[in-house]
């Protein structure tokens, strides 16, 4: 029998072990052992979660409060965010091994999500429509959709799902989330601080276990009105299809393969920051990595060498030291696709000008999941190393002369999620951000996300968008109220 903690799934307000009895293993990245054992839930767990979030979206409590009530809990939650960032912060550690400073910051960042859509919540009016028909008082109300599934990655878990579950609920909705197998625990967590803020039992409920297993079942759910997706483009086109087969909505965060373009006007000491950061920050494990530099032929040589130069002195170490810059990666598989893709780069033909291997050594501890931070020059746009998601430490340069070939390197990939662009002209700042077919363009800055500002994707990248009021839309529904006052009923046999 094992010692590790349990952590069970969370249904209808109580913790509920699964009816398999069958737990698996969270595993540590830094260590590279098992640190907790997880609920591997399955369909039954699935239908028990959506009827209670059916209930409770239907009878009890949540639907009897008003909006200003409703906003006040998902506000409070907010205030308790605050209370335990560093906590979840560490759960999200030892379950995804990214750097401290990284989820430290997200989580102390979470709160305004909260904060924003909880105040949101009674600010969603409708319209009086001034109809053209005589004697009809005609509005619009904005209402809830019923029983939405979050399905969320392992790469940011208390972030991603933010983004979600805090419009969802203030819009009135009631939530089944559905987390990465790999990072469950800061999930659970989470329930503990929502039962605090007073949010009924069933409003919000877990199921922890694998894609295929819950997360599918979770999405065929007839009960299930939307899916909130956030993962990579094949399990979104999977579950889009899904979702598609019970005519439910969908919002689908996907992958990328960012271009970050350095223009020769740009001020290089921010460029080369920028770029490291685009890369090298979260150890490449971010979906809005901007894994696809572009540097302007006349000074790819200098920024390059530069480049290389800072990347080198990226310190690797224990996730939890604030003092490291790279972590390990996340997954086993995660690691073998990482080291997949270099070979594949290598064998395409690009240079390798740093890492380009595992990295090994007192550095990375017990941990078996650690890749040099790895750059390849010379990579040209048809190359799979330019097309294709890493989602870990490797950086490709590609060459350019002018804008307009900037641009069209930058268009020509089936991803939109976002780009960078470093140059001192506005006028280059205005006619590339409007060229470039993407959710979100950073100029001479990257990496910058706000529960205010629309963030979703173009092309492969996703479909619909989160945060700000967009992010609130996403979870409602316009009904049309038509009220006669005539003082009686015309024809019944033509249209009114
Ligand atoms: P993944 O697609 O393997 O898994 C994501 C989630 O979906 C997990 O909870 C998983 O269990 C579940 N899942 C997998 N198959 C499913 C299915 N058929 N039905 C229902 N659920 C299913 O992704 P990952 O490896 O956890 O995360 C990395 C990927 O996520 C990368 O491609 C990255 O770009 C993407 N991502 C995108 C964004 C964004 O906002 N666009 C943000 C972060 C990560």
């Amino acid at each position: 029998m094992s010692t590790l903690p349990r952590f069970n799934a969370h249904i209808a307000g109580e913790w509920v072990e699964p009816a398999s009895g069958q737990y698996f293993e969270t595993v540590n990245p830094w260590t590279s052992k098992a640190w907790a054992e997880v609920a591997r839930c399955g369909a039954l767990e699935v239908d028990r979660a959506v009827e209670a979030a059916w209930k409770a979206f239907t009878t009890g409590p949540w639907p009897a409060l008003n909006a200003t009530q409703r906003g006040a809990m998902v506000h409070k939650l907010g205030d308790l965010l605050r209370d335990h960032a560093r906590e979840l912060a560490e759960y999200e550690v030892r379950d995804n091994g990214k750097l401290i400073n990284e989820m430290l910051a997200q989580c102390n960042y979470l709160p305004n999500w909260y904060w924003y859509y909880g105040g949101l919540a009674d600010k969603i009016e409708g319209a009086v429509i001034p109809i053209d028909k005589p004697e009809v008082l005609n509005y619009t109300r904005h209402e809830p959709l019923g029983v939405i599934a979050c399905i969320t990655p392992w790469n940011s878990p208390l972030l991603l799902l933010s983004f979600k579950l805090a419009p969802a609920l203030a819009a009135g909705n009631t939530v089944v989330i559905k987390p990465s197998e790999f990072t469950s625990t800061s999930t659970l967590k989470l329930m503990e601080l929502i039962a605090e803020a007073g949010i009924p039992p069933g409003v919000v409920n877990v199921v922890t276990g694998f894609g295929n297993e819950v997360g599918s079942a979770l999405v065929e759910h007839p009960r299930v009105a939307k899916v909130c997706f956030t993962g990579g483009t094949e399990s979104g086109a999977r579950v889009y299809q899904a979702a598609a087969a019970g005519l439910k909505g969908c919002t689908l965060e996907l992958g990328g393969k960012s271009p970050n373009i350095v223009f020769d006007d740009a001020d290089l000491d921010d460029a080369v920051k920028g770029a490291i950061s685009g890369i090298f920050a979260a150890t490449g494990q971010t979906c809005i990595a901007g894994s696809r530099l572009l540097v302007q032929d006349s000074i790819y040589d200098a920024f390059v060498d530069r480049l290389v130069a800072f990347a080198r002195t990226a310190r690797m170490g224990d996730p939890m030291d604030p003092g490291t810059q790279v972590g390990p990666v996340t997954t086993p598989p995660q690691y073998a696709k990482v080291l997949e893709y270099i070979a594949i780069a290598k064998a395409e033909g690009a240079t390798c000008l740093l890492g380009g291997g595992p990295a090994e050594g007192a550095a990375c501890g017990e941990s078996k999941l650690f890749v040099q931070p790895t750059i390849f020059g010379d990579v040209t746009n048809d190359m799979r190393i330019a097309q294709e998601e890493v989602f870990g430490p490797v950086l490709s340069i590609l060459r350019f002369k002018t804008e307009e070939e900037a641009i069209a390197i930058a268009n020509d990939i089936a991803f939109g999620l976002a780009a960078g662009v470093w140059t001192q002209s506005i006028k280059r700042v205005i006619k590339v951000s409007n060229a470039i077919r993407a959710g979100t363009i950073w100029v001479n800055t990257y990496r910058a996300v706000s529960y205010l500002s629309p963030f979703g994707g173009y092309k492969k990248s996703g479909l619909g968008r989160e945060n700000g009021l967009e992010g609130m839309r996403e979870f409602l529904q316009t009904k049309s109220v038509w009220i006669s006052t005539a003082a009686d009923v015309p024809n019944p046999f033509v249209l009114r």
